[in-house]
């Protein structure tokens, strides 16, 4: 069994590096079972400790009742990572931004369409930007959720980004794609004459996704 706080740290670490979380913003977890843990629950990281200063033994544990053990404050929004856990089976690691890009999209509360392909990588043939809500809320998370369906990333509105895989890292390499393509969008209006793709050609995009990249050997 690896370490769960270790891809948690790891992943934090390369977050901050990366520049998706300025200053304490953002926050992320992973599934026990994702790492061999029997325990119905996830490691998150702590509430408003700089990046550079994060260890181990900070991660917190919580279990699926939202108790939580260890010497630190669970992330403020732990509610949407449970609750994202609890209606997603096939979330196993979480990651929130405040990248950005994808940030001040959020601020003009407008989603990202199928301006560019890679979109798809989302899930669907667009991401969504879902309304304000006070942070560390439930309903933050309520909204989350409802941005997030039949999607693996979203924008909150005048917030910031979530983003979520089948492990943290992969959560997190999502996270940055959706800074990257708010980025080359807000690049592309500002040139002006954005080209929307068609909806069949995303579906046929969605569908290649399905065994692009390496595969296990049939
Ligand atoms: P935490 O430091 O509590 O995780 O909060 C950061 C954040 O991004 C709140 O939305
Ligand atoms: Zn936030």
């Amino acid at each position: 069994m690896t370490d769960p706080r270790a891809d948690l740290l790891a992943a934090a670490r390369t977050m901050a590096a990366v520049r998706l979380s300025p200053g304490t913003s953002g926050n992320l977890s992973v599934r026990a079972s994702a790492t061999g843990d029997a325990r119905d629950g996830f490691w998150i990281t702590p509430s408003g400790v700089p990046y550079d200063q994060l260890e181990t033994g900070m991660m917190v544990f919580m279990d699926m009742t939202g108790d939580w053990s260890g010497a630190l404050k669970p992330s403020s929004e732990w509610r949407f990572h449970l609750d994202i856990y609890q209606a997603r089976s096939d979330a196993h690691g979480i990651c929130h931004t405040h990248s950005i890009h994808a940030t001040a999209l959020a601020c003009s509360r407008q989603a990202i369409p199928a301006f560019h392909y890679m979109v798809a990588a989302a899930g669907g043939q667009d991401i969504r930007c879902g309304p304000y809500r006070t942070f560390g809320t439930q309903d933050l998370s309520d909204v989350a959720l409802t941005a997030l369906t039949d999607r693996r990333a979203c924008l909150l509105a005048n917030h910031g980004v979530i983003a979520l895989g089948p492990s943290v890292a992969r959560a997190l390499t999502l996270a940055q794609e959706v800074e990257v393509l708010a980025q080359q969008y807000i690049l592309s209006r500002q040139i002006g004459d954005t080209v929307i793709l068609p909806d069949a050609e995303m579906a046929t995009v969605l569908e290649k996704f399905r065994t692009y990249g390496q595969q296990p050997k049939p």
